[in-house]
């Protein structure tokens, strides 16, 4: 049995979507449960509708008008069979028509709550799984969609980024979808949310489809989870920016949430806790080339041939730095900076500390909720907090990373050799990931070289 997950960058019109149709009827004999998101830009505009309809009333009928035109365009390209046709339409009618009543309802009360923004954005997984189960019926497969918050896919209930409760999601799932399977059917159920204890809709944040599916594929102790994409999988480089960057045809499961929390876009990095878990191998592969392998991630015993498999970037972050001379005397420091930023939603990516400062990095759009939190502890020993922005995170990954001797002194001095000056290091942390952060601007030498270096 196997999870096929679909994601909104290859459901971005009829032709595309009539592939993904193509690759699960190529695939029936092995029984599929399929996982969507959205169609391509569904879940960000109803990101924009939470904002706009909360203050103008007036804009739900535009923003409903095109949201109704990219699904019904998407259905009647695809559906040629009159009657399943008829049927999905009705359907997408009837989602939009609820949809609608609770914008209504926002516009009216002038407020967002999490429960509403986690149940608004959700429909675009309600939308676009009816339209893809009723794809494959049209070529006449047995398929049914199923709002994973109809079936039992219970998380912890914490709104926007839930964490799913796995045993009982797979006595749920055992009864809800494993006997459609054994009839023979294709499920297709909706990605990047669940619900909680009362069956309220929960998300699991952006791009959190990729976790419902290794979840899905836990409950149903699938052989194998594919993930369908449209790039080659993992890469040594992003392509864009080394252009030598070649293709990673196998990986651990710990360089791939790595290399996935780091920057590349591949995979949403807890698509690995659940796998892992089961020992289920995750495989990455290309709508548009299907035949290429792709990208394998399992348990992996031995070291890839140069350690290094792959170095990213991630850009867009600010260093936050606290500086005051006693810090290192200070008992419980560190706790309340990591609370206060937490509180106020703040994501540390990285950090390091000497005796008289400590740094976090945050993402360059949270600096000021960053700095708005720390600004009460300035007398806990703080003296001064500073900035700096436009700086980039560098991660090379590969297993055995922190027992071969001599990666960081490759490192550095490749990066050094290119110019480029290191502003922090955290190391250690991981067995299969060095970081460390440069100023943006210097980012794509840095990457050139260190691909150089333990790569090409
Ligand atoms: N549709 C959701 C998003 O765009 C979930 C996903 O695509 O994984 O974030
Ligand atoms: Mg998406």
């Amino acid at each position: 049995m196997k999870v096929m997950k679909f994601g909104g960058a290859v459901l971005r019109d009829a032709a595309t979507v009539l592939k993904v149709v193509e690759v699960i009827v190529s695939h029936q004999a092995e029984r599929i449960t399929v996982v969507v998101s959205a169609l391509s830009g569904v879940t960000d505009s109803l990101h924009q509708m939470l904002k706009e309809v909360e203050e103008n009333e007036k804009a739900i009928r535009p923003l409903m008008a095109g949201l109704k035109k990219q699904h019904e365009e998407m259905v009647s390209g695809l559906i040629s069979d009159k009657k399943i046709l008829t049927e999905a339409l009705a359907e997408l009618k009837n989602k939009m028509a609820k949809l609608e009543r609770v914008l209504y309802g926002i516009a009216y009360t002038e407020e967002v709550t999490d429960r509403t923004r986690d149940y608004v954005v959700s429909f675009g997984e309600r939308l676009s799984a009816p339209i893809l189960a009723a794809s494959l019926r049209d070529k006449g497969l047995s398929s049914i969609a199923f709002n994973a918050d109809e079936i039992g896919l219970i998380t912890n209930g914490a709104f926007g980024r839930a964490t799913a409760l796995l045993s009982e999601v797979e006595s749920n799932l055992q009864k809800t979808i494993k006997p459609q399977i054994e009839k023979g059917a294709v499920p297709v159920i909706t990605g990047y949310f669940g619900c909680d204890q009362d069956g309220r809709a929960v998300t699991f944040g952006r791009g959190g489809s990729d976790y419902s599916a290794a979840i899905i594929a836990y409950a149903l102790k699938a052989e194998v989870l594919e993930v369908w994409k449209d790039v080659p999988g993992f890469m040594s480089a992003d392509p864009k920016v080394v252009k030598e960057a070649r293709g990673i045809p196998l990986m651990s499961y710990q360089e791939a949430a790595e290399l996935a929390y780091f920057g590349a876009k591949v995979l949403h990095p807890r698509i690995v806790e659940p796998s892992m878990m089961r020992g289920i191998p995750i495989r990455v592969k290309n709508l548009f080339a299907p035949n290429e392998e792709g990208t394998l991630i399992q348990e992996v015993k031995e070291k890839s041939e140069w350690v290094v498999r792959s170095v990213a970037m991630r850009p867009g972050l600010s260093l936050v730095n606290l500086a005051g001379p006693a810090m290192a005397y200070t008992p419980g420091l560190a706790g309340r900076v990591f609370t206060a930023l937490s509180s106020a939603g703040v994501n540390v990516y990285t950090m390091a500390a000497s005796m008289a400062s400590f740094s976090v990095i945050v993402d360059a759009q949270d600096v000021r909720g960053a700095l708005n939190s720390l600004r009460g502890m300035k007398e806990g020993g703080i003296q001064d907090i500073s900035t700096t922005g436009d700086i980039s995170l560098i991660c090379i990954v590969g297993k055995g990373l922190r027992e071969t001797r001599g990666i960081a002194a490759k490192a550095f001095t490749a990066i050094a050799k290119a110019g480029v000056n290191v502003e922090l290091i955290s190391d250690g942390g991981s067995d299969v990931a060095l970081t460390f952060v440069i100023k943006s601007p210097d980012s794509s030498k840095a990457m050139k070289a260190l691909h150089e270096e333990f790569i090409k």
